[in-house]
């Protein structure tokens, strides 16, 4: 921080005393990322309560070169919400800032701050009768700034698209504190150049989500949710293009995990396995209607056992009712920290065209356990959008600090097929602090040039979350 008491007190008195943090004990949690990969230094952390109390600091942190991290709900998973180790950031919590403006149940939009939790606004259009599609297993913790500043997609966007897909307009303050009010409810404007997309998905380094404008869905009357047993990757495929085409938007999710995934989620999660048999692949498949809970059910459980009879899948099970519906989704929604208490593991949140999924779980792997003998794949994710989490955990029993070492070789090995089968190595968790020089290294050098120079045009001291993306 540019300089030491006086400015603390200076930024102290834009929020009050009592929402601006100076106690390591209270500061704490804001410095370290769920994962614990990340850990920063700060000695202050905001808790602004308003537009004009955002719009403050970053004057002030314009006028006094003082480095700013926004953070929502800190559930990113690439360090993007943790200042660096310098202790000279201060950071922005935007929890306080969660109100709902305005619903539209006939406009089908809402307006919400963004410190709401992800959750908190699912709740309230479900109340309106109405559907806020993003789904995450984060979705108690993480906010809506979180979510359009990281682009967050999620187990529903196969049929609702990802964040940027339901987003009409942004309130954004931007660094010296000016304000772009484009909370806009309007499907059709095409006044000059879409601002909003150059936020969603810029993960802080550009200025503060303050409220969003968001689209809202009806309500479906039902649903159904399946887990089938498929004998590989390439099953899959072939039963997703069935399924697919059966449903069509009202298929809303297709995941795809490994037996391994499902056998660790059951084992750390308390969750028990869909079916008695043991299937090397397993597919999570979700349909709406906007019927009933019946026409779903009937027409999921035709389209699957049509499926089972032409050979795409082995056995399925349908959540017989809504607490069975939960704890299906549970399971998969456990499976990321499920990993944890099998020791250390490499992240990968890849993306490859859809048909090219089996092709990239087949080369993958081998090249894994050439990279790293005996690491254990654990592979799930949704594969209807072509994003799979190719995670690899340490072998069993074995030597988490060798296992550390072989991390880079295992990754690059991971990225290189990406590369080739023309994917991204950031599907949904975007860049932050972890894929920075990967970035750089790898991505076209024009769009990395206008990048630059855009982050120059609207941050030109480098005051927003510095070190991440770019
Ligand atoms: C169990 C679990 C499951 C997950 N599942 C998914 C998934 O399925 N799909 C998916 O996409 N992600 C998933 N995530 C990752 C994470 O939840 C998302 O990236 C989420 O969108 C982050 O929101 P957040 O509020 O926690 O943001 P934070 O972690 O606080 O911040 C993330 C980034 O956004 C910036 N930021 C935060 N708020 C603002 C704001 N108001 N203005 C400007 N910048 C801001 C931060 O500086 C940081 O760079 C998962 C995470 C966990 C822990």
């Amino acid at each position: 921080m540019a300089s030491g008491a006086d400015l603390i007190a200076q930024f102290a008195a834009i929020t009050g005393e009592q929402h601006a943090l100076t106690d390591t004990a209270l500061i704490a949690p804001y410095l370290r990322d769920w994962r614990g990969a990340y850990t920063g230094a700060s000695r202050l952390v905001l808790r602004p309560g308003s537009i004009a109390e955002v719009s403050a600091i970053l004057a002030l942190a314009q006028d006094t070169r003082t480095h700013i991290v926004p953070q929502g709900g800190n559930t990113g998973l690439v360090g993007g919400s943790i200042p660096d180790e310098s202790g000279n950031a201060v950071i922005v919590s935007m929890s306080r800032m969660a109100s709902i403006r305005a619903l539209d149940p006939v406009g089908n939009t809402v307006v919400v701050e963004a410190g709401c939790t992800l959750q908190t606004l699912r709740e309230a259009a479900l109340a309106a009768d109405r559907l806020f599609p993003l789904a995450l297993a984060s979705g108690g913790t993480c906010q809506i700034g979180g979510n359009l500043a990281t682009n967050a997609g999620g187990i529903a966007a196969l049929s609702h698209g990802v964040a940027r897909d339901l987003c009409l307009g942004l309130e954004v303050v931007l660094p010296g504190g000016a304000v772009i009010n484009g909370l806009r409810t309007l499907k059709k404007d095409n006044r000059g150049y879409d601002l909003k997309n150059l936020f969603i998905g810029s993960e802080g380094t550009l200025g503060i989500i303050t409220a969003a404008s968001l689209k809202l869905a009806p309500k479906p009357k039902g649903r159904a949710l399946t887990w089938i047993g498929v004998a590989s990757p390439a099953a899959a495929m072939a039963l997703f293009h069935r399924l697919h085409s059966d449903a069509g938007s009202a298929l809303t999710a297709f995941e795809l995990c490994s037996a391994r995934a499902v056998d660790f989620a059951v084992r750390h999660g308390g969750f028990r396995a869909p079916l008695a048999g043991r299937h090397e692949w397993w597919v999570l498949a979700e349909r709406i209607s906007a019927y009933s809970v019946e026409e779903a059910e009937t027409a999921l459980g035709s389209s699957v056992l049509a499926a089972i009879d032409d050979g795409l899948a082995e056995d399925a099970v349908i959540a017989g009712n809504g607490a069975q519906a939960l704890a299906f989704m549970g399971l998969r929604e456990a499976m990321s920290d499920a990993q944890k208490p099998e020791g250390l593991s490499i992240k990968h949140d890849i993306s490859v065209p859809v048909a090219a999924i089996a092709e990239f779980i087949a080369r993958a792997e081998p090249l894994v356990e050439l990279a790293a003998p005996g690491a254990r794949v654990v592979c799930f994710g949704h594969m209807g959008d072509g994003n799979l989490h190719f995670n690899v955990s340490q072998p069993k029993g074995g030597d988490a600090a060798a296992f550390k070492a072989r991390s880079g070789e295992v990754s690059a090995a991971v990225h290189a097929l990406v590369a080739e089968l023309g994917g991204s190595f950031s599907a949904e968790h975007g860049i932050g602090r972890m894929k920075r020089e990967l970035l750089a290294s790898t991505h076209d050098p024009a769009s990395l040039a206008l990048m630059r120079t855009l982050k120059a045009a609207i941050d030109p001291y480098g005051i927003m979350n510095p070190g991440k993306v770019l």
